[in-house]
């Protein structure tokens, strides 16, 4: 069994992939209390479904792209299985993780979005580096960036595990922490190869509604 936060149906707000509609299955539980967490709601409230009930639900949508969330879905190790069942029905699957549990046994189908937690997040330490060595060059790193000093340590970061060989870096801002303007200003200043992201869905909709 896994215990779902909730299933939902919305435009993905991120990654490459942003601006497609897709359908969201968060996962309760997350081992990380980042400082700028959004998806608080989703550290302990859930209801038990089984993987094919998971399916059924998905599948109600009619839409070949989904995104496994959370809170952090690996905590929960059948986590696996929903990802690789997902992929052999044949939808495009898409993971976003924290960066601080092992990706090493992640069906390579899944394009996995990967946190490298900032300085102003508390969380840098959980950081689990040797993740990088199984990525793909299909997968995407994330920077979600608060202040100065969480895009210096990324620009460190990107250049000490050549991250821009590897894959698509994405940097983000802290939604009402830094203004969007100013780390797009640092990127260009720094002619860095990443992709700059909002969260598109903060605009779209209230920035605190949930199952969007
Ligand atoms: S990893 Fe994500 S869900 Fe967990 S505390 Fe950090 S922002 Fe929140």
């Amino acid at each position: 069994m896994l215990k779902i936060n909730e299933i939902y149906y919305s435009i993905q707000g991120e990654s490459s992939k942003a601006g497609l509609p897709c359908v969201f299955v968060r996962l309760t539980y997350c081992n990380l209390r980042c400082t700028y967490c959004d998806t608080e709601y989703a550290f302990y409230d859930g209801k038990d479904y089984s993987i094919e009930e998971v399916l059924k639900e998905v599948k109600k949508y009619d839409c070949k792209l989904v995104e496994i969330t959370g809170g952090e879905p690996l905590v929960q190790s059948e986590c696996l299985t929903l990802l690789k069942k997902l992929c052999d029905d044949s939808f495009e699957v898409l993971l976003e993780t924290g960066g601080s549990l092992p990706v090493k046994e992640i069906d390579r189908r899944v394009k996995i979005i990967m946190d490298l937690k900032c300085p102003s997040s508390g969380m840098m330490k959980k950081n689990l580096y040797e993740n990088i060595n199984f990525l793909k060059s299909t997968d995407e790193i994330k920077f979600v960036i608060g202040t100065r000093e969480d895009y210096e340590w990324a620009k460190e970061i990107m250049n000490r595990y050549k991250l821009d060989e590897k894959c698509e870096i994405l940097f983000s801002v802290v939604f009402g922490a830094l203004e969007p303007l100013i780390l797009v200003n640092w990127i260009l200043e720094d002619k860095l190869k990443v992709r700059f992201q909002l969260q598109m869905h903060k605009f779209i909709w209230d920035p605190a509604a949930k199952g969007v």
